[in-house]
């Protein structure tokens, strides 16, 4: 946990890793890798310099309020009577706070502050004008997001009830199994113990008869006097069987379940235990580990809990435990990796691919279609499969990714109609290479951009030919020289020109040009000569996937190699499944899929993902067991990164001991409302509380965000927007802090409430009286009375007071007495003389002074 690296805290913390390893830089510590670790000393040292480089650290290092005292004291010499004149001391205190400019200043700047809020604030609303659009967009996102949400927790429930339903059948089966196991152990134990009987009988009747011929040898030898070792020929410990009383016994239902039949030996014990080698898979149930080593359930369950796992029969367990578990029982455990398995499966399916050359058959082309937005694309495969796919979109926009295939006279072609590049580099991403030809469409009367630009690029790293496509030939402004220049500029140069790539000018709206287009690609696809074993199991890709109300879910795959066929059992990245159903892309029921030919499948246990491989495997078992290992790596990762979300947390909590945090989560409707609220809000930090704003961002409070807050202890703002179901449910659970604003400034209020609140109280003090005194009086009933003179404000008898010797607190107590004349007083006003005794002290000296003072506790605010 305490292992980060530099890449994880800059996730953590939300910034790029090279901006902190530029932050870690310049505080002095030299970091480049960013999977480094960093230590908590150096976060602790980059804290420290982030904070003095934001400023505060080094202003407001010194004290922002000095206060002077100032006494001067004169002499008086004032006439007494008999001539002689008295000098009295006359004292004069004067004292002066002087507050430091930068203070004052940013008391009086708490205006331009606020000017500056209302100023975000304007500027919020006008971007939230501006971005009203956009704000349609996010909605129509989100919206879709809900939809996916709810058909996630739909699958989710699938799921879990096919699960239940499993474990309930497994759970029947392991009683069942164990019923049997426990019956026919029992009649083995029966059988074995009347075998052990009957043969202790026999060998005691053989025993008795050998007895009675040693006997008789024994006189006989005697007699010849000789003698022989006694134990020579009988030493054989081994007990028989007797031949023809082999009991043959029979369970009711009449089947033999302890033959001997053909073995002399009826039981013999085994003389040294036998050692297994166990296949222990990453997880594995406790049953089936049992199995492995052929042991009793019960009896690994107790071993499980003599090294403190208390596990059911159907618990799963891990590799470790149950590597341990195994070696504790004897046996040798071997490790196998999920990879292989999978690798073993792939290995498996691949030699069956290539098992013979001459089994390979060319095989169509799989082409993707790329190039940018509204050049044409879909309209040039509707054209090519005589379909109006491109009329029928939402916003003339392509949003899946679609898999045909076309029937030309020439031969077959694939195509892969993608939303965009992206989704075509993910796939790539996730290994799969499933295009064979990049179709780069480019509208004549448009040229070259920045998507073209963008698609050469992805065709390139993919290290797939490309054939453009000059579409909208047909258009009077169409210059189809412009585009070759254009293109050439980016190495895409036609061979006309000497290049390599192949120009085909197209009309995708007269077809002008499509024949020889897909003649093209047709010739391509020969010179690459695309080649795979129709026969074999197949493999190949998924290019989508959905979660259809009735029919469960639905993936398009594209077949890479082998056949894929009705009933087959397919492994899916982390799903798997019989095929149930498969269709074409017209919808209609198709038995099989050869190589490069897109189908729609159904039976899969869940949607994988665009790009995950797919692979028929003989064996459900395998099957299952890979994906269940591949979500579990899954969902391992997702708390990996939870973790770094605690982490956070943790570091936090490190920055407490010097500085208290408020953290907040903000989400809002506009992009311009996130960000003035993250600035006044953080602007709100001061010395002792730092405001850390985690994330501000536009959205609905999500299920994400609650697990956020609650992992990074911080309060979630909505502005405008709100939390959906899930993250309500966790909120309340979790018993988080949620507020909902829509006026800025109540915010900045609120948070300004939870800093003060931090703050905490403080103890105040305020000096109500001073009484200098005159004089000492030493008296056996009251012991040392100092006549005073209240000089500022009231002296109070039940408040504490200070005694100062040259404006140096030498006691600090309370008052004993407090009196005028000879009558006790609660308080003296300024000017009136009195005499006080002072508990516990009795070194009062003429001179001294005492002070009387209030102390109050008082709430800390910002404001102070
Ligand atoms: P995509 O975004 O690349 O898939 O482009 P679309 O296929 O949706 O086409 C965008 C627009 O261009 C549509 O209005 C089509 O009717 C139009 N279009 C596509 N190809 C041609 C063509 O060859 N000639 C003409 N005139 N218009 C075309
Ligand atoms: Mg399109």
């Amino acid at each position: 946990m305490s292992q980060v690296t530099v890449r994880q805290l800059a996730e953590v913390v939300n910034i790029p890793v090279d901006r902190l390893i530029e932050q870690l830089g310049e505080a002095g510590m030299d970091f480049s890798d960013p999977d480094e670790t960093i230590s908590n000393a150096d976060k602790m040292k980059l804290l420290q310099f982030l904070r003095k480089s934001h400023g505060k650290g080094e202003e407001m290092s010194g004290p922002s309020k000095i206060t002077l005292k100032r006494k001067s004291i004169s002499e008086l010499r004032v006439p007494s009577g008999a001539g002689r004149a008295k000098t009295v001391n006359v004292e004069v205190r004067k004292r002066r706070t002087y507050v430091k400019r930068s203070v004052i200043e940013e008391k009086e700047s708490l205006d331009p502050e606020r000017e500056e809020a209302i100023r975000k604030l304007k500027e919020a609303q006008d971007q939230r004008e501006a971005e009203e659009v956009k704000a349609r967009e996010l909605e129509e996102e989100r919206r879709r997001q809900e939809e996916e949400r709810a058909r996630q927790e739909a699958e989710e429930k699938a799921r879990q009830e096919a699960e239940e339903e499993a474990r309930r059948e497994a759970e029947e089966k392991a009683r069942q199994d164990a019923e049997e196991t426990r019956l026919r152990e029992m009649e083995e134990e029966r059988q074995r113990k009347e075998q052990e009987a009957k043969a202790q009988r026999e060998a005691e009747e053989q025993r008795k008869r050998e007895a009675a011929e040693e006997r008789t040898r024994q006189d006989k030898e005697s007699r010849r006097g000789k003698r022989r070792d006694k134990g020579g020929k009988y030493g054989r410990q081994e007990l028989h069987v007797a031949e023809g009383k082999r009991g043959l016994r029979r369970t009711k239902k009449g089947r033999p379940t302890f033959d001997v039949s053909g073995d002399k030996h009826g039981f013999s014990k085994p003389t040294a235990p036998v050692v297994r080698e166990v296949e222990v898979p990453e997880t594995i149930t406790v049953q089936e580990l049992a199995q492995a080593m052929a042991v009793k359930a019960t009896d690994l369950i107790k071993e499980l809990m003599r090294l403190g796992m208390m596990v059911t029969i159907n618990q799963t367990i891990d590799q470790d435990t149950a590597i341990l578990v195994v070696e504790e029982m004897g046996h040798k455990a071997k490790a196998i990796q999920e990879e292989d398995l999978e690798s073993e499966l792939v290995a498996e399916v691949q030699a069956e691919a290539e098992e013979d050359e001459e089994k390979l058959e060319t095989r169509p082309p799989v082409v993707t279609v790329m190039g940018h937005v509204d050049h044409g694309k879909t309209s040039l495969l509707d054209h090519i499969r005589h379909t109006r796919v491109a009329s029928g979109e939402a916003g003339g926009i392509t949003q899946h990714i679609g898999a045909y295939h076309v029937k030309t006279e020439k031969g077959v072609v694939s195509f892969l109609d993608t939303p965009g590049h992206a989704a075509f580099t993910t796939m790539r991403a996730r290994g799969a290479q499933a295009t064979d030809i990049v179709i780069l469409v480019v509208a004549a009367d448009d040229g070259v951009m920045p998507q073209t630009v963008e698609a050469i690029q992805h065709a390139r790293a993919a290290e797939v030919p490309i054939i453009v496509a000059v579409n909208k030939i047909d258009k009077a402004e169409a210059n189809a020289d412009r585009v070759m220049q254009e293109l050439s500029k980016h190495e895409v140069i036609p061979e006309d020109w000497g290049g390599e790539e192949i120009f085909v000018k197209v009309s995708a709206i007269t077809g002008e040009g499509i024949d020889e287009l897909l003649e093209s690609i047709l010739l391509q696809a020969e010179v690459m000569d695309l080649r795979a074993n129709p026969d074999a199991r197949a493999t190949g890709v998924v290019v989508e996937s959905s979660l259809d109300k009735g029919r469960g879910p639905v993936a398009t795959v594209l077949v890479q190699t082998g056949t894929l066929r009705k009933g087959d059992m397919l492994l899916a990245g982390q799903e798997y499944g019989r095929v149930r159903a498969m269709f074409n892309e017209a919808g209609e029921p198709i038995e099989e899929a050869g190589p490069s030919i897109p189908a729609q499948i159904l039976g899969l246990s869940g949607t994988p993902m665009a790009g995950d491989n797919i692979l028929v495997v003989a064996d459900e078992k395998k099957a299952k067991e890979v994906a269940a290992t591949r979500q579990t790596k899954e969902r391992e990762t997702r708390l990996a990164q939870q973790q770094a979300a605690k982490l956070e947390g943790l570091f936090n909590d490190m920055a407490a001991d010097e500085q208290k945090q408020v953290n907040l989560l903000i989400r809002a409707d506009v992009q311009g409302s996130a960000e003035a609220l993250k600035d006044a809000l953080t602007n709100l930090s001061n010395d002792e509380v730092k405001v850390n704003v985690i994330a501000a961002s536009v959205g609905g409070i999500t299920e994400s965000d609650a697990s956020l807050a609650q992992a990074s202890n911080a309060i979630l703002i909505g502005f405008n927007v709100r939390a959906d179901a899930a993250a309500r449910r966790i909120i309340q659970e979790a018993g988080l802090d949620l507020h909902y604003y829509s006026v800025i400034y109540d915010a900045i209020d609120d948070v300004k409430k939870a800093i003060s609140g931090l703050l905490g109280t403080e103890i105040r003090e305020e000096i109500v009286g001073l009484a200098e005194v005159r004089d000492v009086f030493r008296s056996s009933k009251f012991g040392a009375i100092a006549g005073c003179l209240v000089v500022e404000g009231v002296v109070k008898r039940r408040s504490p007071i200070r005694v100062l010797r040259d404006n140096v607190v030498i006691y600090e107590g309370e008052l004993e007495s407090l009196r005028r004349f000879k009558d006790d007083v609660e308080e003296v006003q300024a000017g009136t003389e009195c005499g006080i005794g002072v508990k516990q002290y009795k070194d009062v000296k003429p001179g001294d002074q005492i002070e009387c003072f209030d102390r109050f506790e008082v709430q800390r605010s910002l404001d102070d």
